[in-house]
């Protein structure tokens, strides 16, 4: 063998251990008990979304889940977490939305950080991952289980689920996004009861409801004539205050008293 030849089968060999090389050291990254499906979409780089190969294992017992520890809580809805690979992810929770935008809600925005804080912080949960496995910023999306779910059931969600909690307790609103859909249905349930009972953020949405603004439909009275003299009056008028019953007629629009042949007052000038 010439030398150039054995220095062109000795580049050959380097080059096929390089090829080699990341891989093995990859799989060492990852711990043994992560389902394989679960695995390769964690180890996909953020904002990556692809069809998740999760949803095609067997639902119900064994559902894949990531076991988590919680160790910083962002606020009511996104938390950061070490997963048992060491790996630490930031975490958004599925279909609930914890209240921060307006002047009002804000308010139950900073009780919901507080709430989720003193629930999770520090604890062992049990990610379970839909369709779409992060979002657009990277952050993995999951249901937070407190316990691994064994049936998904709606008495389990409802006692074990942390985002079925925030509904609940009036902490979060739904928030469905697609395809991430797998509980919505019973989470739209959980934020009726939440409303129904006026929990949390809904005591202020169910405050009085201000009067329409529209000026045409309003069942509003605006103008009362007076059948007997047909004439008509702005309500505050002194002599609108003094037709009888029997005469008094309502009319919502001025060119309805005017139509029903009624003459504007001197007085009030309606
Ligand atoms: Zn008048």
């Amino acid at each position: 063998m010439s030398l150039s030849k054995m220095l062109l089968v000795r580049l050959f060999i380097i080059l096929i251990i390089l090829l080699i090389l990341p891989v093995g050291c990859g799989k060492g990254i990852v711990a043994p008990e992560t389902p394989v499906a679960v695995k390769e979409q964690i180890e996909n780089k953020p904002g990556v979304v692809e069809k998740s190969p999760v949803t095609a294992l067997p639902e119900g017992k064994g559902t894949p889940v990531l076991k988590a520890t919680v160790i910083y809580v962002v606020d009511g809805d996104t938390v950061h977490v070490r997963l048992e690979n060491g790996r630490k992810e930031k975490v958004r929770f599925i279909g609930v939305d914890t209240p921060e935008s307006t002047r009002v809600v804000e308010l139950y925005g900073k009780e919901a950080a507080t709430y989720t804080r003193k629930e999770l912080t520090g604890k062992t949960v049990y990610l379970e991952l839909d369709v779409a496995q992060r979002d657009k910023y990277g952050r993995l999306l999951a249901y937070v289980w407190l316990i691994p779910p064994r049936e998904n059931s709606k008495t389990e969600v409802q006692k074990a689920m942390f985002n079925a909690t925030l509904l609940l307790v009036g902490l979060a609103q739904v928030m469905t996004v697609p395809p991430n859909v797998k509980y919505a249905d019973m989470f739209v349930e959980f934020q009726k009861e939440a409303r129904e009972a006026e929990k949390g953020l809904w005591e202020t949405i169910k405050a009085p409801v201000p009067a329409p603004i529209s000026n045409t439909a309003s069942p509003e009275i605006k103008y009362i004539g007076n059948s007997n003299s047909q004439k008509f009056h702005r309500p505050d008028c002194q002599w609108a205050q003094k037709i009888a019953p029997r005469n008094r007629v309502e009319f919502g629009r001025r060119e309805d008293a005017i139509k029903a042949g009624y003459q504007p007052c001197k007085t009030c000038k309606p």
